[in-house]
């Protein structure tokens, strides 16, 4: 019964403005995919680990984790043009015999354990896929190109969706095999047919886009 967690690194990050990929970007002093591969590594829940690295950059995610010392990162592949062609491509390193894959946002470093088993606590309640998810605070609207309202969305059934993201591993490959693009693995495997249901997420979970985003998170830290 193995679990593992494919952490996808292999965003580019324009929007950070760096001359390098974002998980190279500098939190506090280390790159920002330290944390969450430290975190995934000393999870009891997690078997193993593939690391889906910026292409060209799989060398400096290697020796990352042997830095850390994190014994469980098992294959490190380099990522594709999508983020769905980078799950692929981490897929592709699981072994036959896994029974869960998490799949991860390295963009997301403040990765709680509480969560983690949060998800692959429920997966084992027979879901096909168990993602965090927060309730949406603000009210929505759907608007038109100009800016004009065209009408007001109940909130009350929303919910914005992290990631870690848990999957029965066979369901996984045969939602990724499809070969559809998604900004998340969960629409994947609900196009396919599957069942996901969402679980608690966590505000610390918040992903990293802008410069923004790595002060807040380096603040938490
Ligand atoms: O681009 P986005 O913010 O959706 O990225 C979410 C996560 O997916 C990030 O951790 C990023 O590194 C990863 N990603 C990837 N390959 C891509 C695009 C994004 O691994 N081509």
């Amino acid at each position: 019964m193995s679990v593992w967690a494919i952490l996808v690194a292999a965003g580019r990050g324009e929007r950070l403005g760096l001359d390098h990929p974002k998980a190279f970007a500098k939190l506090g002093e280390d790159p920002l995919l330290a944390e969450p591969l430290r975190r995934l590594d000393d999870s009891e829940w997690i078997d193993a680990i593939v690391l889906v690295a910026p292409p060209g950059w799989e060398e400096p995610s290697i020796l990352l984790a042997e830095e850390l010392g994190c014994g469980k990162v098992s294959a490190c592949v380099a990522g594709g043009e999508t983020r769905a062609a980078s799950v692929r491509a981490g897929l592709a390193e699981v072994p036959a015999d896994a029974v869960a894959v998490l799949v991860h946002d390295a963009a997301r470093p403040l990765l709680p354990a509480a969560v983690i088993e949060r998800v692959l606590g429920a997966l084992g309640e027979g879901w096909d896929g168990v993602v965090p998810g927060l309730p949406v605070p603000d009210t929505l609207k759907r608007v038109d190109d100009d800016g004009a309202v065209l009408e007001t969305v109940a909130r009350d059934s929303l919910y914005s969706v992290q990631t870690p993201q848990a999957f029965s591993a066979d369901v996984l490959r045969r939602a990724v095999a499809a070969g559809a693009d998604a900004t998340d693995c969960a629409a994947l495997v609900e196009a396919a047919g599957g069942r996901v249901k969402v679980v608690p997420g966590d505000p610390l979970l918040l992903k990293v886009t802008t410069a923004d985003d790595l002060a807040k998170i380096a603040a938490w830290l």
